[in-house]
């Protein structure tokens, strides 16, 4: 289905008029996606101002994270943290330039990024309030604003603590105002000694592949075992991945996305689409594995053909899922049963199944939750229950399985364009699009990126998340 305003906003001399008469229209901006595989350069030539590194312990890991991704570094400040650049910066020719708040380039810049992990008290703050005061306003179309903080937890007393939370409240407002421009804001709470991952997260929330997630924390940690990655080319060859619900929708997109970076991917949907997900497994090399997932025995089903036929797996994304929508007083034990079954219960008992020797060591799980997992909806009692479900297994199943290095988290997608926003009532689902700081619905390839980032080496400081793709949703995010 399209989106009107979306598709009026792209038309130049609309755009126009709409400004001429003054019409309090609100056109979204389009937003900048990716296509094809991950680039050696994903940052290539994009400017990205960076300010609060003093000594900090994230300029080293940052500096050769940018250099290798191609970016154009602008570091404020005295030149401390300049040294930092330098040897990278040679490495790949790409030299970082000094500048002070006051003497930026005319030009925007695409990205915005302030460390301010070492920020202990309130007063501190102010540091960060100057970095974006100057640079927000530079920051170009399908920009992106990044602020580093630490965990609350391991703060040094309360003070310290509340200066961290803070960084939160300023995030998620700095992204509803740059929304409108296609632009996002992130906050990275990077555990002490998970800098060098931090960095690998960096490139994903500063390239266009994240073109549907902001406003929210991402938290950084070295609780799954393994080593840190930053980026690099085809790095899921000669993975296998299991996708649920790949025969359309955002399973398919995943499915191909994961195709793209090497992995073979097994296609798994209902006997009754064997067409669809047989043409989308064809038209990628993968295989096809047709399996209600909520039949008795498909987990064992799953383990074995896994096992069999390709050694094991080592990406898991369960993406299939439905609605069954209707207020408590109306809601069908049966429409109770499939939402919490489908959604929840299966994801569960085919997890354990393949943590019986299916699911190999360094391997990845992704489980589809929403922001209706979040916040609730009228008429998703059933539905919004196994999505939180889904938040609360990730979250313990995490510090399980991290000896083995397997991270597992979840996904919380907000509108997004797809048959199951598609069946909404019109008036409901322009609401939906709207009430984001993105103000546009996502589409499926945002939230498949999101997965095969999270499914990538370069993603091992990420586990126990239920990351948002939903533009900013104002309800529930
Ligand atoms: P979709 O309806 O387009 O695709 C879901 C797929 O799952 C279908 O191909 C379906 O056949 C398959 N499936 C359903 N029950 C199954 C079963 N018992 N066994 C095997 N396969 C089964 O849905 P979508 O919009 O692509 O959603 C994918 C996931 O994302 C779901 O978990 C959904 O809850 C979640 N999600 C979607 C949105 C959105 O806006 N589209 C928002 C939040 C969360």
């Amino acid at each position: 289905m399209s989106d009107f305003l979306l598709q009026l906003g792209q038309n130049a001399q609309a755009r126009r008029v709409i400004k001429a008469l003054g019409l309090p229209v609100p056109i979204p901006q389009s937003l900048a996606r990716a296509r094809g595989p991950w680039e050696e350069r994903p940052l290539a030539d994009r400017t990205i101002v960076l300010g609060g590194l003093g000594t900090g312990r994230m300029a080293a890991p940052l500096a050769r994270m940018l250099a290798e991704a191609g970016a154009d570094p602008v570091v404020i400040g005295d030149g401390a943290a300049l040294a930092a650049f330098q040897a990278p910066g040679e490495a790949f020719g790409r030299p970082a330039r000094a500048a002070q708040l006051g003497e930026l380039p005319a030009d925007k810049v695409h990205g915005v990024v302030f460390d301010a992990s070492e920020l202990a008290e309130p007063a501190a703050l102010r540091a960060l309030y100057e970095h974006f005061h100057a640079l927000a306003p530079k920051l170009a179309a399908n920009g992106r604003a990044v602020v580093i903080g630490r965990p609350t937890a391991t703060a040094r007393g309360a003070v310290e603590a509340a200066t961290r939370a803070a960084l939160e409240g300023f995030v998620r407002s700095l992204a509803k105002e740059l929304g409108k421009r296609g632009a996002t804001a992130q906050l990275l709470v990077v555990d002490d000694g998970a800098e060098d991952r931090a960095a690998g997260v960096l490139r994903f929330v500063l390239s266009p592949r994240s073109a549907f997630v902001t406003a929210q924390p991402i938290h950084v940690s070295l609780t799954a075992a393994g080593k840190a990655v930053t980026g690099g080319v085809r790095s899921l060859e000669g993975k296998v991945a299991l996708v649920t619900g790949a025969a359309r929708g955002i399973g398919e997109a995943t499915a191909q996305l994961l195709s793209a970076e090497g992995a073979h991917v097994v296609c798994l949907d209902r006997p009754d689409d064997d067409a669809l997900v047989s043409k989308v497994a064809r038209d990628l090399g993968g295989s096809v594995l047709l399996v209600d997932i909520t039949a008795a025995d498909a987990p064992a089903k799953i383990a074995a053909e896994l096992k069999q036929r390709h050694g094991g797996v080592d990406i898991v994304v369960h993406n299939a899922g439905v609605t069954r929508d209707k207020t408590i007083g109306n809601m069908s034990a049966e429409q109770w049963e499939q939402a919490v079954d489908i959604n929840l219960g299966a994801v569960t008992r085919i997890t354990t199944a393949l943590l019986g020797g299916v699911l190999r060591d360094g391997g990845r799980i992704v489980c589809l939750s929403s922001v209706a997992g979040i916040a609730g909806n009228v008429g998703q009692t059933n539905y919004a229950a196994s999505k939180s479900g889904i938040i609360g297994y990730v979250e313990k199943l995490a510090p399980e399985l991290a000896p083995r290095g397997i991270t597992v988290n979840a996904i919380a997608p907000g509108f997004i364009e797809t048959r199951l926003t598609a069946a909404i009532p019109v008036m409901i689902r322009e609401a939906g699009r709207r009430l984001s700081a993105l103000g546009q619905g996502g589409l499926p390839q945002d939230v498949g990126e999101a997965i095969c980032f999270l499914s990538q080496p370069a993603a091992v400081g990420v586990t126990g998340n239920t990351l948002r793709v939903c533009g900013g949703a104002l309800i529930g995010a």
